[in-house]
């Protein structure tokens, strides 16, 4: 049996990851620490006899024994709310994390797969994005802690590649959603979705005329195992090619949860990008992979999801010590 380390596992991509390679057979370990992961994500996977868990904190030393085949390194957190909250963690799992796991990999013998991000093209000037494209990217704004970290993983994955003969992959990831995204993690779909069902406004951030093109998790986790079982080494960029403006999704919205949600607007964040939209010729070509899920039944779905949490959830707030967090 194939043994896979998957960090981040208790994550929203993490988890559905661990969901995957445990259909696919695989004796599955997940690492988390759980400042942005919750369990319940990967309750199901707990009485399981190939599934393990680990609550570690990557940034700090790996240990797991035995042999492993594959790692995916999917621990960070991922949305600008949360870098606000936990900017140095948030380098910490990019940069220390990745380099342990790196570590880890080359001891193992194991082949391990990156999740950067479309963040490291920044506020693109090229539209849409393709992988040679490098970016344009603010290193000390809000979201320098995210980026910048997501582009030393992808340098230093490079160097083990290069000077280690490491086996890596490198998957940039687009803007991604489904079940299991956190209600209150302060990005768009959650967002909206939450006020729609807690009867607020919609809050539309600058006057909407960004966009975004937004991927269905299950193609995403389709396009991340492709990925990892082909032998191509360069970044490649994963994501829903269709493209919409915010303005045009908060209707959309509206008329999904067939609420009669005012819109309102707020100010735009600090290096917000205008435009997003990934070139998949690459993964296309190399993996023969595009998405399949359309947005209609993929935001079907994700709406049915944050419809079934109990209602208590909706009205939650956080209350971990982000500070404790920060400062280990
Ligand atoms: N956004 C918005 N209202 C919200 C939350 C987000 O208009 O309540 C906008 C945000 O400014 C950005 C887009 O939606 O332009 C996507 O934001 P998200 O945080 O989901 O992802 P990212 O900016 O990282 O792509």
């Amino acid at each position: 049996m194939k043994k896979i380390l998957i960090t981040g596992a208790a994550g929203f991509l993490g988890s559905h990851l661990c969901d995957r390679f445990i259909n696919e057979g695989y004796y599955v370990i997940g690492m988390d620490n759980l400042i942005t992961g919750d369990l319940k994500n990967i309750e199901h996977l707990f009485k399981l006899k190939n599934f393990e868990f680990y609550n570690h904190d990557v940034s700090k030393f790996v240990h797991v024994s035995g042999s492993l085949d594959y790692i995916l390194h999917f621990a960070s957190p991922a949305s600008p709310i949360d870098y606000l909250k936990i900017p140095i963690q948030t380098l910490k799992v990019g940069a220390m994390g990745t380099h342990n796991l790196l570590g880890l990999a080359k001891a193992k013998n194991a082949r391990i797969l990156i999740a950067s991000t479309s963040e490291i093209y920044g506020d693109p000037l090229v539209h849409p994005q393709t992988e040679e494209y490098y970016g344009n990217v603010n290193t000390i704004g809000p979201r320098g802690v995210y980026d910048e970290a997501k582009r030393f993983m992808e340098s230093i994955t490079m160097a083990y590649n290069r000077f280690h003969g490491l086996e890596t992959r490198i998957v940039r990831i687009f803007n991604t959603y489904g079940p299991r995204m956190r209600l209150n993690d302060g990005r768009v779909i959650p967002a909206f979705i939450g006020q729609a069902l807690r009867g607020e406004d919609l809050t539309i951030f600058g006057d909407g005329s960004q966009t975004r093109s937004f991927c269905y998790v299950d193609d995403q986790v389709e396009g991340i195992y492709r990925l990892l079982l082909s032998d191509y080494d360069l970044p490649v960029n994963i994501g829903n090619p269709y493209e919409i403006t915010i303005k045009d999704f908060a209707e959309e919205i509206v008329k999904l949860t067939g609420t009669d949600q005012k819109i309102i607007y707020k100010p735009l964040p600090k290096d917000d990008p205008m435009q997003r939209q990934p070139n998949i010729s690459k993964a296309k070509e190399l993996l023969g992979w595009e998405p399949k899920i359309m947005r209609e039944e993929g935001m079907r779905k994700t709406y049915k999801y944050f419809k079934s949490l109990p209602e208590e959830e909706l009205y939650k707030k956080e209350h971990k010590d982000f500070k404790e967090y920060n400062r280990s």
